[in-house]
């Protein structure tokens, strides 16, 4: 990039830190360390890990992914609190880059109700967290909450403050996802404009989608100067999600010539990012989903699809193949070697260890053997299945059910649980389903309210694989599952186990 008016912009990636705070995201460690990985491998400039004050779990994900991870800035979130800094610090303190993000509210309403602050009172805070972090490491980066409801002269004044005390990034949060694009430009042009010191921080925004402008808000604040932007994977996020990185990425590259801005961003990497962002999170992608839905690049209408075979350019903005479609869903069947494997879990954005494609290939073979033709959707089933199933404690083994209509299933069920193998006969369930349900809980001992349950095909075709996704409550929290075979009973048993298994990684 030689042009010198092109400016970079900085991503600032919270997927594992605001994405997982939807409801019933949440990702084990082992499931962590593989989106670090692939926000590195996507160009993501920074990461932010977690909020390591918050529990146990969250703390030693973001350790984990500072002490390995490299190629990314890695940062922790923290409140204006000194237990929350020195926590976040001892997370960090083994990253490459480390960033410690410290947060505090200034809008009047929060002033008020949630921490009972004078204006005083909030600077005062703002520059003692700020300072306090400082003292560990120098890429500091300060967030008033709720900015965007906040007077336009005291945050002003709470900037100031902060990037006085040694902050290197000020962030401003659209909390509530009040803003509008007019009035996140006028709120960033501002801060430029009258805060005095402004040129020794970056100027970031943070947006949610609550009224579905968080990534028009986005672009709106790096119109009007921003430098960073957060975001996350697919959008996800607490309620209606934050702004959606690969939109963000691809209406910056897209409309360069009205942006002159660009970022890091490797655009091949968005589609099996959000692919694994979605297998790992159980929320799926709506088809119709800007860059990465599945729709999002066919074309119906007749006088569309002619216009594309003339010439592209008539109706796509962007190729396809830009953003990581892959060109053509080429079949694999029972006599492709490992080769052709390691070829496509390449093109489809994947990167295995030697063994890692040997258990992978030798999952390929069996299905192989049930399934004519293996599709790039079968493919990428089989990769995450293996990559993500390090860390559980219960494995399904085989089931056997006797059913028919008004009959009560009688159901035989084996799990593994490391070496261990525990099996159960059971007469119960109102079908094969509700049966392998029960037996799991009988044999887990984990307890569960099935809030949703749904069944997908992977690919096309009669032998298609089945997906299911399950999503349980237990004690308040909501979390997913998700199992792909064959065999839709068989599916539905490793779905839920996998739900089982996550709510074991948070209560073990
Ligand atoms: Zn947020």
């Amino acid at each position: 990039m030689t042009d010198t008016n092109h400016r970079k912009i900085v991503i600032f990636d919270t997927t594992l830190r605001d994405g997982e705070q939807s409801p019933g995201a949440s990702m084990n460690l082992a499931e962590k360390m593989e989106v670090a990985q692939a926000l590195v491998d996507l160009g993501v400039d920074v990461i932010e890990a977690g909020f390591p004050i918050a529990s146990p779990g969250d703390f030693e994900a973001v350790r984990e992914i500072a002490n390995t991870v490299r190629g990314s800035v890695i940062c922790g979130l923290a409140r204006c609190r000194p237990a929350d800094i020195d926590r976040a610090w001892e997370a960090l303190q083994g990253a490459e880059h480390p960033r410690i993000h410290v947060f505090l509210a200034t809008s009047a309403v929060h002033r008020e109700h949630k921490l009972r602050m004078g204006k005083e009172e909030i600077i005062q805070h703002a520059v003692e967290g700020v300072r306090r972090a400082v003292g560990y490491c120098s890429n500091v980066e300060f967030s008033p909450e709720d900015a965007s409801r906040t007077e336009m002269d005291f945050l002003c004044e709470v900037v100031e403050a902060a990037i006085d005390a040694g902050a290197t990034t000020v962030n401003i949060p659209d909390t509530v996802g009040y803003a509008t694009p007019a009035h996140m430009y006028k709120v960033i042009d501002t801060l430029r404009n009258r805060v005095p010191n402004i040129d020794r921080a970056v100027l970031s925004v943070h947006c949610h989608n609550d009224l579905g402008m968080a990534v028009a808000n986005s672009l709106a604040a790096v119109e009007a100067g921003a430098g960073q932007v957060e975001c996350t994977v697919n959008g996800i996020g607490e309620r209606a999600g934050n702004g959606s990185l690969e939109e963000i990425v691809m209406a910056l590259r897209t409309r360069h010539d009205f942006y002159q801005a660009d970022t890091r961003v490797v655009s091949q990497r968005l589609v099996p990012t959000s692919r694994l962002v979605s297998s790992v999170t159980g929320i799926l992608v709506q088809r119709n989903k800007a860059i990465v839905g599945q729709n999002a690049f066919a074309h119906e209408a007749g006088i569309h699809q002619d216009g594309i075979l003339k010439e592209p350019s008539t109706y796509e903005i962007m190729r396809p193949e830009d953003v990581g479609f892959a060109k053509t869903d080429l079949v694999l069947g029972k006599h492709s070697g490992r080769a052709a494997l390691a070829d496509r879990a390449k093109a489809l954005g994947y990167t295995l260890s030697a063994e890692q494609l040997k258990e992978v290939f030798e999952q390929f073979k069996i299905l192989a053997d049930k399934k004519k033709e293996i599709y790039d959707g079968d493919i990428a089933s089989l990769i995450e299945q293996q990559i993500l199933s390090v860390a559980e404690l219960w494995s399904f083994d085989s089931y056997e059910v006797t059913t028919g209509t008004g009959k009560i299933p009688q159901v035989r069920l084996t799990i593994r649980r490391g070496e261990e193998e525990a099996s159960t006969t059971m007469q119960c369930g109102d079908g094969p389903v509700d049966a392998i349900f029960l037996a799991i809980e009988e044999l887990t001992g984990t307890f569960v309210v099935c809030k949703d349950f749904q069944v997908h095909s992977v690919t096309v075709g009669k032998d298609a694989q089945g997906e299911v996704l399950v999503e349980v409550e237990h004690e308040g929290r909501t979390y997913r599952g998700r199992g792909v075979s064959t065999d839709s009973v068989e599916a539905s048993a490793k779905a839920f186990l996998n739900a089982v298994n996550r709510i074991a990684a948070v209560t073990r």
